[in-house]
């Protein structure tokens, strides 16, 4: 790759939460970096923009309480370019906006190596805007400071100058919720109007942001009342006042609410992607990872065998897929079914023999394995081989001996769960913070709860919402708690009757 000397450490503003918020050319770098350096981001899940085998480090990670420090982080920077590695140190919000950016580039600088610095939007001014307060208004505003709560009730000078600040449009500032009432009492002493508004943002652009309003004289008093905790900024000036018209982001539908997000479908993505649009706090419960049987004795044993069976069901891409694979991996192909009648159960199975040149002879009406048992009725018993996962249901194989076929169940693939991903869903169940998890088929239910198995986490505590009455049937059978079903069986038709169940 081309590496231009004029950048190899990139400082990089990651914008305030909403990850959506990072520029075009921040993300670009993200994408490009070897190393990346990063602390206390608002949107941790930029990080997964990183190339696989980009090395993250967390220099926020607190050890014994204590962030690593500066000079470290500078040292750090220092060694990864000079390794000759593309380094990308992210930052939240804007990196200068109290970041220390400013001391990390003047050691890259006196060590003579190239930088460039890629603004980001600072929660300062993102803050607001998602809080529905113009940070300054033509009828009202003027002029606008940014500044630190930090030093609010040092005994030592404070580097902030509160006198000026009391005379300033709009102010925000930043670290500041802890020192709540010295920064009031500051400002007040210096002249501001107690009747000045006054808006508390907390955790800004995510979706659990939440403002509190008051003014100079209550707003103490309003912050202890709803247990306003950092990260937050305060916003200071008749400003404020537009919030209670303006405010938008907290107001979507599904603002404040938690849904769990079951994965194992590629529609998946548009389920986040609306909820997220109407505001919900979307968390993702761990995919489905795939696996092929390496050691598969029953398919060598099937292919011996092969010419004793007229019929192959296959119930799933992943057979189909994992059947052709492991067909191949035996020196064999496609023509070895010539003669064989192909049975699909679902649309997508079907789909995955038609791109391989192959037309499925059967495909049932409806996407159950009990639909084939009237196939087979009408039919003279002969043998059946069923492809399909290590583990699944028996109702076939039970019906169709009972039928007197001959039937084979191959297995060819097996499900694992990604078990990491789920710490935090799980952690969120425990704490009740949950509102639903949505189910889009039985197998999703299934494999939620195979998921909880072992956390001490019941069934009847998931609130399931169900994309249709096949399976709600299935949440009821497995005595999960339904608090939505959609009458249609669509990803619109869940998001619908989670907005009738939900929605403000
Ligand atoms: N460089 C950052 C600020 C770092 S100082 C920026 O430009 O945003 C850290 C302070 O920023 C916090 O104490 C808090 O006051 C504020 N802050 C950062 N992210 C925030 C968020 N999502 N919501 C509210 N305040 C935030």
């Amino acid at each position: 790759m081309h590496r231009s000397k004029t950048h190899i450490v990139s400082l990089i503003g990651a914008g305030p939460g909403d990850p959506g918020l990072i520029t075009v050319r921040g993300l670009q770098r993200i994408r490009e970096a070897d190393v990346v350096v990063f602390d206390q981001l608002g949107a941790p899940a930029l990080l997964d923009n990183a190339r696989p085998g980009a090395e993250l480090i967390d220099v926020g990670k607190r050890a014994g309480d204590h962030t690593l420090p500066q000079e470290k982080i500078n040292e750090l920077l220092v060694q990864k370019a000079k390794e000759g590695k593309r380094v990308v140190r992210l930052k939240g919000g804007d990196p200068h906006i109290f970041g220390r950016g400013g001391e990390e580039m003047e050691t890259l600088a006196s060590e003579g190596i190239g930088f460039e610095v890629i603004p980001g939007v600072s929660s300062a001014i993102a803050g607001p805007a998602y809080a529905g307060i113009p940070i300054t208004h033509r009828s009202c505003t003027a002029s606008l400071a940014i500044a630190t709560g930090h030093e609010a009730d040092d005994t030592a000078e404070s580097r902030v100058p509160w006198e000026s600040l009391a005379h300033i449009g709009s102010v925000v500032i930043l670290m500041g919720v802890g020192r709540l009432e010295a920064i009031v009492e500051r400002l007040r002493k210096a002249g501001r109007r107690s009747t000045t508004p006054v808006a508390l943002i907390e955790q800004a652009t995510t979706p659990k942001q939440r403002t509190t309003i008051g003014t100079l004289a209550d707003i103490v008093e309003k912050a202890r009342d709803a247990k306003v905790k950092p990260p937050a900024l305060i916003v200071i000036g008749e400003v404020v006042r537009y919030h209670e018209r303006l405010s938008w982001f907290e107001r979507r539908p599904l603002h404040g609410r938690t849904i769990v997000v079951t994965r194992s479908r590629a529609q998946a993505s548009d389920l986040v992607q609306a909820l997220s649009d109407l505001g919900a706090n979307v968390l993702t419960a761990p995919a489905i990872k795939i696996e092929k049987l390496d050691q598969n004795p029953g398919f060598d044993d099937f292919l011996k065998h092969i010419s004793e069976f007229k019929y192959l069901v296959f119930t799933s891409v992943n057979g189909v897929d994992g059947f052709v694979d492991t067909l191949i991996e035996r020196k064999k192909d496609l023509r070895d079914l010539a003669a064989k009648t192909i049975i699909c159960i679902g649309p997508a199975t079907a789909d995955a023999f038609r791109r391989r040149g192959i037309t499925p002879d059967f495909v049932p009406d409806t996407f159950v394995a009990e639909a084939l048992i009237p196939y087979f009725q009408e039919r003279k018993p002969e043998g059946v081989a069923i492809l399909r996962a290590e583990k699944a249901r028996e109702v076939l194989p039970d019906a169709l001996r009972e039928l007197k076929y001959k039937v084979e169940v191959i297995p060819l693939y097996k499900t694992k769960l990604d078990g990491s991903a789920g710490e935090s869903v799980i952690a969120a169940l425990r704490a009740g913070t949950v509102d639903a998890v949505t189910f889009t088929s039985s197998s999703t239910v299934d494999n939620f709860i195979e998921m909880l198995a072992g956390t001490g986490i019941e069934p009847a505590s998931i609130p399931g919402a169900a994309i249709g009455p096949v399976t709600a049937a299935t949440c009821a059978e497995k005595n999960v708690r339904l608090v939505a079903e959609s009458s249609v069986h669509t990803i619109p038709g869940l998001v619908d009757a989670l907005l009738a169940r939900f929605g403000k």
